[in-house]
């Protein structure tokens, strides 16, 4: 007799780290059943993230790693204990979940608890197939309702971690004047979630690319700049009193430099990128001090933003699925990287295939 599917292995094609060549190789690989309180999901479409590239560029990534977390897949079996999902169900799920109970969890720094970094995908999301652990399952998995498109789903994580430092930023007034730094796909969604948050708000891109620009003021922008002229267009759209918020989506010390400039008396920046490693920040003290400016760090996102997310998405009053400029299967995942390397996507959603 055919033993049922959850208690068997899965042959899948997996993307896995090619450390030696700061890539991926497409390999297939056995995946196996589900265990207690697990799901195994088919992949349906992940989202390729600057961390991905951070980590392949950087060596972080281990070699035969599995990367790939902004995900959206189909329940394909689950395993024994009380599981609240049917096969057949389309999921959204993260990969890291804090436990919620520890004492940074009870301060709300969620995000740096100590399980939190624990990679709950089995291998990972550049997978055809992958087990999701108990924590995530019965902490985090939510159904995506049907007029909800696979590509805005997968923006469910890397938005959460975008609402974390727009919290952090406490944009109070009326009608707050924001800049992003960066109009990579991480920029233009800080964009789409400030005007879905405060729609009365005001923001400035900045970015040297001219297409990016002209993207970022079709998505809601109020202006879109290069550079050179981003202190300008802060002076004219402020009235001259500077921005409530910085968000930095590119990293590094000389950016944030200029992102304090750039800040009104009692503004903040809000550092969302990696800088290089071992960099170190130089910049005025007094001026800071003075005019009670702040800088703020935000990592990541919990459950609590994932929901607020759920429901800008659900509602359709946030849809990241502009955002997607290339849709390609798995075995281009090499290619994929490299594109997005070369800065000729901004998003690229991999699909099974
Ligand atoms: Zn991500
Ligand atoms: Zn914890």
């Amino acid at each position: 007799m055919a033993k049922p599917p959850s208690s068997r292995s899965l042959s899948a094609r997996v993307a896995e780290v090619d450390a030696s060549q700061h890539s991926v190789r497409v390999v297939p690989r056995s995946i196996r059943p589900p265990e207690d309180g697990e799901i195994r999901l088919r992949l349906i479409a992940c989202g390729l993230c600057g961390t991905d590239l951070f980590k392949l560029d950087n060596g972080v990534a281990p070699e035969g790693a599995v990367l790939g977390h902004e995900l959206v897949g189909e329940v394909e079996s689950v395993g024994p204990g009380e599981i609240h999902f049917d096969v057949g169900d389309r999921v959204v799920v993260p990969h890291h979940v804090a436990c919620g109970v520890c004492a940074l969890c009870l301060r709300g720094s969620r995000t740096l608890c100590p399980v939190f970094k624990e990679n709950l995908f089995d291998p990972g999301g550049f997978s055809e197939a992958l087990v999701v652990g108990p924590r995530a399952v019965h902490r985090a998995m939510r159904h995506v309702p049907d007029g909800l498109s696979d590509a805005a789903a997968t923006f469910l994580e890397p938005a959460a971690c975008v609402l974390r430092g727009v919290d952090k930023a406490d944009l109070t007034t009326d009608r707050p004047v924001s800049v992003v730094l960066g109009a990579g796909s991480m920029g233009l969604l800080h964009l789409l979630v400030l005007r879905a948050v405060a729609p009365e708000g005001l923001v400035i891109v900045v970015d040297p690319i001219a297409d990016r620009q002209r993207i970022a003021e079709t998505l809601g922008a109020q202006v879109a700049v290069a550079p050179e002229a981003a202190a300008s267009a802060v002076h004219d759209v402020s009235r001259g009193l500077g921005a409530d918020a910085v968000f930095d989506t590119v990293g590094g010390a000389a950016l944030l430099r200029h992102a304090l400039q750039m800040t009104r008396p009692g503004g903040v920046v809000v550092l969302f990128a990696h800088a290089a490693d071992g960099e170190t920040a130089d910049f005025e003290l007094n001026p800071l001090f003075k005019n009670e400016r702040r800088v703020v760090a935000t990592y990541s996102g919990t459950l609590e933003e994932q929901g607020r997310i759920a429901e800008l998405l659900f509602r359709g009053t946030l849809d990241p699925s502009p955002l997607v400029s290339h849709t390609l299967p798995l075995s281009r995942m090499a290619e994929a990287v490299e594109m997005a390397r070369r800065r000729e996507a901004l998003k690229i959603m991999v699909v099974p295939g």
